[in-house]
């Protein structure tokens, strides 16, 4: 048997340490708990270390709970209850058809002292185990059972008490007399509530977990507590230098870890709900801390690197991009174009992220840089998240460079491979300049005999990785990232850290603004929407319906868009020519849709969100999007910003459903507010988490075990200084060494594999 438990025990050993009620099937069973939620593939590899990373989701002061006397309409209090009365009863018939039936669970209680009349707590209970379900609770709670519940209370006009409505009752609900444990017909004895740890459970702070697979919240502070108990300080090794916590107020990682699971008797219950405890502060440090060194480290790297050679930016490349350029440039794209060839003209590859909300004229900064490269001899390449995009892309810059001497060439994964092997030679001879495509660019192992710049269009459709991949193909090129996902500050340093940042913060001129309206989904607002369309239509104008695309029920969209393009056609507007596009249909078939579109052939356009990102045809002035709710606002931002690029009024139309909740009206209500994507972008960010935002998958980003990028800036900004400091005003000492060689094993920072 080991000598003492440690961070890196694994959890299926657990048992070996006779802790108090921690048997073989626990082990085995929280272990494999936690390798499903964490980031560790197998059991076998669960530890101590990530059991405590599994924090509470919130607190609740039991030293003092509430009595039903105290109660107020909207409360927010935990109460302690004896079951009264429990049960179930369906609320909607099976006649409503294709509903699947629903029911509400209700339990009615009193507190010890009976300070005032039964209050109720209830939840909504339905699918194909709802019997189960409700037989479960009934049993579970029956007369006399205690419970402690928390949330917020409401006065409820037709029980004629106080009620409170659970979400997640499992998480929200928590027993205290010897009952059964929540999922007990599955688990052993072992598993049931035992009087001598109620001390854990009442009377003090307490955690409040998540589920974790069959372990509730009671059971899970039984055993972090237990483990918590059997861990000693030595055992909890610090992670940060002792001077580092001195200047930045940090408490030790071990302390740290106890108080965030148990806070003391002591401390302040509005500084854990605000994730603002010493405990919080130190174990959000932490989490910002390695990442922010990481990156720091990774641009050192970089920095220090240098590309095969030079770009010389002489009066030859100057004349020759003015000779091409269709405009004046605005000032913030010339700033910006100045950033660039700064990056260009020196010995280390440029790596830079060119942000500019939608419609600000990014192409035209990555054309110039493209030119610049191609009058030094080199080769450059374009990539666009779908073919669509790229199709464009490569039709304007031919458009463009008609008259000089350079060769576009369009290589997408749908070409025919006789014509992609003669691109793919043509490539390799040096004969194209300017290769523009998808990811095909990358994934086909295509060579290119001098490429000098990369240049990738919305950036947040791609990973990481793939960026590494085309950098690693050619010779360390120049690569520009363009977005139009305007990351705030805090994500795009930890996302794009490694990235220098250039701005465009100002429309090319002659632009009106786009009028945003939410519309319910019924047919008066319809008619309205009808008269919108004929009127901008019969003007000469383009209008695009949006439908969602959402994964698991892709084929209904499908069906939904398919379904709404033929009613427009044939019923709606039988006089104006109706297209439609989706990601399902043919390259070729899409790429004649979208041409005749921009030939203005097509009047309206009904599609998929194939066409969210960078689709540039000024001549649309109407954008209608259907069931708005289910979109991202930064999502909508972009569809919006399909129109309003030429000088004509335009419009955008959100239409959502009347029954639609509360929030998403609001969420909604912000497109109409404002047009500015950093705005929006924020307010998705807080919304929807940086998850959604970016895709975590699709981004690289490292998920946080509890720094919240939204909340918690101030502190990130604090852990970036810090780790700037090491690697810059101590490069040389042990302490900084010592930190290098921590991130460089953490396979989250991916340090090994991007160089
Ligand atoms: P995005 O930044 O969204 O990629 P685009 O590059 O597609 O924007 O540009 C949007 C529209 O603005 C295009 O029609 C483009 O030709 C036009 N445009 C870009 N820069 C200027 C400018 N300086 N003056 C006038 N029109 C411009
Ligand atoms: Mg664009």
């Amino acid at each position: 048997m080991p000598v003492a438990i440690s961070l890196n025990t694994p959890i299926e050993d657990l048992h070996q340490f006779k802790i108090a009620r921690v048997g073989q099937n626990l082990s085995r069973k929280l272990a494999a708990a936690l390798a499903s939620y964490s980031t560790k593939k197998q059991a076998t590899d669960a530890t101590v270390e990530d059991l405590l990373a599994y924090l509470p989701m919130r607190y609740e002061d039991r030293s003092r709970l509430a009595r039903i006397q105290d109660l107020k309409e909207g409360m927010e209090a935990s109460l302690e209850l004896h079951v009264k009365l429990a049960g179930g009863y369906e609320v909607r018939s099976k006649r409503s058809f294709s509903k699947s039936r629903l029911f509400i669970f209700e339990v009615s209680g009193v507190d010890a002292g009976k300070t005032g009349r039964p209050v109720v707590v209830w939840w909504f209970v339905s699918g194909r185990h709802a019997y189960e379900i409700i037989n479960f609770y009934t049993k579970k709670l029956s007369r006399g059972v205690r419970f402690i519940t928390f949330g917020r209370w409401e006065w409820d006009t037709r029980r004629g008490t106080y009620s409170l409505h659970l979400h997640k009752p499992a998480d929200e609900l928590e027993m205290l007399a010897a009952s059964d444990d929540e999922g007990s017909s599955e688990q052993s004895d072992e598993d049931t509530s035992d009087p001598s740890l109620a001390a854990i459970h009442v009377g003090r702070r307490v955690p409040i977990y998540r589920k974790l697979g069959d372990f509730n919240s009671k059971r899970l502070r039984e055993i972090m507590h237990a483990i918590l108990g059997a861990l000693d300080d030595k055992s909890i090794p610090e992670t940060l230098p002792a001077d580092l916590k001195q200047r930045a107020g940090l408490i030790g990682r071990g302390k740290a870890l106890r108080e965030i699971h148990f806070p003391a008797q002591d401390a302040s219950m509005e500084d854990y709900e605000r994730s603002r405890s010493p405990a919080h502060v130190r174990m959000i440090f932490e989490d910002f801390f390695w990442l922010a060194f990481a990156v720091a480290l990774k641009r050192g790297k970089r920095t220090k690197e240098s590309k095969g050679a030079v770009i010389q930016i002489d009066r030859r490349v100057t004349d020759s991009i003015a000779s091409v350029l269709p405009f004046k440039l605005t000032r913030a794209q010339r700033n910006v174009v100045l950033q660039i060839f700064n990056d260009m003209k020196s010995t280390a590859p440029m790596n830079r992220l060119l942000q500019g909300d939608v419609g600000s004229g990014k192409t035209i900064v990555a054309l110039v840089a493209m030119i610049a490269a191609m009058e030094n001899q080199y080769q450059t390449a374009l990539m666009a998240p779908t073919e669509i995009l790229a199709e464009q892309h490569a039709r304007n810059i031919k458009r463009l460079l008609a008259k000089t001497p350079y060769r576009v060439e369009l290589l997408t994964g749908s070409l025919r491979a006789a014509e992609k092997r003669r691109l793919q030679s043509a490539l390799k001879a040096g004969e194209i300049h300017a290769c523009v495509g998808t990811q095909a660019l990358i994934q086909e192992a295509v060579s290119f005999s001098r490429l000098g710049l990369v240049v990738i269009d919305e950036q947040h459709r791609f990973g990481v990785m793939q960026r590494a991949e085309l950098r690693a193909r050619g010779f360390n090129p120049d690569v520009l990232v363009m977005t139009a996902t305007p990351i705030p500050r805090s994500l795009a340093m930890t996302v794009y850290g490694d990235l220098d940042v250039s701005v465009i913060d100002e429309m090319p001129p002659g632009r009106t603004p786009i009028e945003t309206t939410v519309f319910a989904d019924n047919s008066l607002d319809r008619l309205d929407v009808k008269q919108l369309i004929s009127r901008e239509v019969k003007s000469g104008r383009q209008i695009y319906v949006v439908y969602p695309l959402v994964e698991e029920s892709e084929k209904m969209d499908l069906k939904d868009a398919t379904r709404r393009y033929e009613y427009l056609r044939d019923t709606v507007f039988p006089k104006f020519s109706v297209g439609l596009v989706h990601g399902r249909m043919k390259p070729a078939e899409k790429d004649e849709v979208m041409r005749r579109f921009v030939a203005g052939e097509i009047k309206i356009l009904v599609s998929t969100t194939v066409i969210e990102v960078g689709v540039d045809v000024p001549n649309a002035s109407v954008m209608i999007v259907e069931h708005a709710e289910r979109f991202g606002l930064s999502q909508l931002h972009q569809l919006r910003g399909r129109v309003g690029r030429g000088a004509e009024k335009s419009y955008c139309v959100l239409l959502t459903s009347d029954k639609k909740t509360s929030i998403a009206k609001e969420r909604l209500g912000i497109m109409a507010k404002t047009t500015d994507g950093f705005v929006i972008a924020e307010k998705d960010l807080e919304l929807r988490g940086p998850g959604e935002l970016l895709g975590t998958r699709q981004s690289g980003l490292p998920e946080f075990r509890i720094g919240n990028l939204v909340r918690d800036q101030q502190i990130l900004e604090l852990a970036k200084h810090e780790a700037e400091f090491y690697l810059n005003k101590r490069e040389k000492a042990a302490t900084t060494a010592k930190m290098i060689s921590r991130v460089s094993q953490d396979p989250r920072f991916g340090l090994a594999a991007v160089g």
